[in-house]
């Protein structure tokens, strides 16, 4: 098979059905990485134990199925299904490089409560970390999470005199309860599945710059990799639509009797992104993204030109 100039995932989170907003991002994933020539792999983004579960993931597949997604990629395995890959089978990968993060000075354990915070960054952005472990080491006693050392938030000091703008949080790489964290899964699986193109909702664009950092500190000659930020839909209380904002299932339009081809207008339109509601296959999907993409794709021409490309 020829290989393909990028490599993109779709990464959900087995934490729930999928509904409106899972659907709008698949358009958008599917629709430029048709456009941009990128294979696609699938990544279970089961590294919260304690919320995730193997039901939703089977849910998730299913319902992706029956949308059209995944028989429409090309599979390397014959099943039918794109390359699957789960967070859950990589903890021991996680573990020896955070290891090596904590080695090389570059990850630190903080035993700091979430109020203890709060009370020190006063008046100051909630979830901005002031870098208190790392000047006065954390308590021994106490369970810590380890954070990485941001050198971006080395000018954040614990007397205030802090730049707050994003990318230059010490975020948490595993928490107190050893889960590791989103940040640091999300960043160590992009470097070891070769991900070359992401593709997320807009709400995550503000974790961009401390993602970069960290992806510099575990790999640091290699790119990373190019994003494109989407719209994405909002509930009536305007905060990201999910299930506890009242979002419709998949599977509940499913039963209801709707088209796969519908539910990919209904959702379109809802996003902008269609002047009225009609059906839209997934093959339509590139054409209708292309011209509101303009800026993105001469990128795209230009970043591709850059990285070699092994031809047939
Ligand atoms: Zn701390």
């Amino acid at each position: 098979m020829r290989q393909k100039r990028f490599r993109t995932r779709f990464a959900p989170s087995p934490t729930g059905f999928l509904h409106e907003g899972h659907v709008l991002h698949a358009v958008w994933l599917w629709g430029i990485a048709a456009l941009c020539d990128a294979e696609m792999i699938v990544r279970i983004e089961d590294h919260d134990r304690q919320r995730c579960r193997k039901v939703w993931e089977d849910g998730i597949i299913r319902d992706m199925i029956w949308l059209g997604f995944f028989p429409a990629l090309p599979c390397p395995d014959m099943s039918g299904l794109p390359r699957i890959y789960r967070q859950s089978d990589a903890s021991a990968n996680y573990e020896r490089d955070l290891q090596g993060l904590l080695l090389s000075g570059n990850a630190y354990p903080c035993s700091c409560s979430r109020s203890q915070i709060r009370q020190r960054i006063e008046g100051r952005s909630a979830w901005l970390y002031d870098g208190y472990c790392l000047k006065y080491q954390a308590d021994p006693v106490l369970p810590c999470c380890i954070r990485f050392r941001n050198r971006a938030a080395d000018l954040c000091s614990v007397d205030g005199s802090c730049d707050e703008g994003v990318g230059r949080r010490d975020v948490a790489l595993r928490d107190r309860n050893g889960n590791f964290t989103y940040h640091y899964c999300v960043v160590h699986d992009d470097l070891s599945q070769d991900i070359s193109l992401i593709v997320r909702g807009e709400d995550l664009e503000p974790s961009e710059g401390e993602q970069r950092a960290l992806a510099r500190c575990l790999a640091p000659d290699r790119a990373y990799p190019l994003c494109y930020y989407h719209s994405i839909l909002k509930g009536e209380n305007g905060e990201k639509l999910s299930k506890t904002t009242g979002a419709p299932a998949v599977a509940l339009l499913r039963e209801r009797g709707y088209h796969p081809d519908l539910v990919r207008g209904l959702v379109m339109h809802k996003a902008g992104l269609l002047p009225a509601v009609r059906r839209i296959t997934i093959s339509e999907i590139p054409a209708l993204l292309h011209p509101r993409l303009g800026a993105f794709i001469s990128t795209v021409s230009l970043f591709s030109e850059l990285r070699p490309s092994s031809g047939v």
